[in-house]
């Protein structure tokens, strides 16, 4: 099982600034990598990443845009694969590109990185760099601590530095043996899990989970900070003659103060505190799931339709949606969990779970509604996760898809035509007898 570590580094300032420049490399490295790409593209060619980075090598250290103000080349101070790895990244890019136009999904060609917006990161291959104790031992750079030691043992399959405000981490992948990788499960349950704002998480036990919202609770020091940071970027731009408020001409640079660095840093590590409180929600909420229970049912969200809506854009990426999807995703793998995913189209807040009715009248608006069927009084969010639960057991109730579409996005065939809303299992058995498997396990 490929598994990641991702260790905060605690490099000196000569070695941060290395590490700093390394990631410049390889910003700038992919940039002329699409450029040149679009180019050969738009002449007819058929552009790979192969060749790309021989015709690179070829002009790295003679190329006038490649050599320092003394005419030396630069990029020999800096390792190599911080500028070999962009074209496998670009390769990669494209590839996803054109698979996507083909399956339908929306598409996104590369971009091109802009410094100070993208994320700053840079690969080392694993025969490039020795990891012993707490200091990790990088080309060009030598030894730099860490803040903690590797977690897992297994082959190292290889890292990325990567930046965050001021914080440096390297990321190890490696190739974690199975029997090490596995997580000790405490319990057997089977939770329905209805993700929403009001409250993030609501269990099919009944139990309701807020998050912390740290955005919105770090709002006010985010807008004051970010203001900081656009006045000394007015003042900038007057005092190089241009006006208040127009456009400026592409490419336009302003020389950067020292107070402008100082409060853009400051915006930057309220960001960073921001997304560290919420990764700590997420990484807790979903590692008490896959660990508490043998079945894990969550809905396919909608996540990036829901963030069209202005009103809600904000909450919703404050709970972490996401994050905690992509989480239950590979800690149900390592404490063997099933994760079950609903169909979008899946009626789970509609639905009576005493008696599958569904309530077609149901609107966003109501939080309580009495079954008209059986007269059972529910919680719109519990009934929704009850619903959700059900689909792990024998017992989802039968639903009639409404809109046709409810079979098509999941592409199973339902088990009673038009009866059943389909459903996706990604990991485990679909069936019970699983449950021996993870018996064994422990
Ligand atoms: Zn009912």
């Amino acid at each position: 099982m490929h598994l990641t570590h991702r260790i905060q580094l605690n490099p000196t300032s000569a070695q941060a600034d290395y590490l700093a420049r390394a990631c410049g490399t390889a910003r700038k490295v992919w940039n002329w990598g699409l450029c040149e790409w679009n180019r050969q593209y738009a002449a007819g060619l058929r552009p790979n990443a192969m060749a790309l980075k021989k015709q690179f090598n070829a002009i790295k250290y003679a190329d006038p845009q490649w050599l320092d103000k003394d005419g030396m080349p630069w990029l020999r101070t800096i390792h190599r694969d911080a500028h070999a790895q962009p074209f496998a990244h670009l390769a990669k890019a494209w590839s996803r590109f054109f698979a996507d136009l083909k399956s339908g999904t929306p598409a996104h060609a590369p971009q091109f990185k802009k410094k100070g917006r993208c994320r700053d990161s840079f690969y080392v291959a694993n025969d490039k760099f020795s990891i012993c104790g707490q200091t990790v031992r990088l080309p060009k750079v030598g030894e730099i601590s860490m803040r903690e030691r590797l977690r897992f043992t297994g082959k190292v399959l290889g890292a990325t530095v990567s930046r965050q405000a001021d914080r440096w981490h390297v990321a190890v992948q490696v190739d974690v043996p199975d029997a090490e990788a596995l997580k000790h499960r405490t319990g057997n349950g089977v939770v329905g899990v209805d993700l929403g704002i009001k409250a993030a998480a609501t269990l099919s036990t009944g139990e309701v989970i807020h998050s912390p919202r740290p955005l919105r609770a770090a709002l006010r020091r985010v807008k004051i900070r970010g203001r900081r940071v656009s006045r000394k970027l007015e003042t900038a731009r007057i005092a190089a003659g241009f006006k208040r408020g127009g456009r400026l001409p592409k490419g336009t640079r302003f020389p950067v103060s020292n107070n402008r660095k100082k409060s853009k840093l400051e915006l930057a590590r309220t960001h960073a505190r921001i997304a560290h409180l919420r990764a700590d929600f997420t990484h807790k909420l979903t590692t008490r799931l896959c660990r508490e229970n043998q079945a894990v049912v969550i809905e396919d969200l909608h996540v990036k339709g829901m963030l069209a809506n202005d009103k809600l854009a904000r909450a919703i990426s404050d709970v972490g949606f996401g994050q905690i999807r992509q989480q239950i995703a590979y800690k149900a793998k390592r404490h063997e969990t099933r994760r079950v995913v609903a169909d979008r189209w899946y009626p789970s807040s509609r639905l009576c779970s005493v008696c599958g009715r569904k309530n077609e009248a149901l609107t966003l608006k109501d939080r309580e509604w009495t079954c008209p069927e059986c007269g059972t009084h529910h919680e719109r969010d519990v009934n929704a996760a009850l619903n959700l639960k059900r689909l792990a057991t024998a017992t989802a109730l039968p639903v009639a898809s409404p809109t046709g579409n409810g079979g098509a996005a999941a592409g199973i065939p339902p088990v009673v035509v038009g009866k059943v809303t389909p459903v996706r299992y990604d990991c485990g058995q679909q069936d019970t007898s699983g449950q021996e498997k993870n018996h064994a396990h422990f």
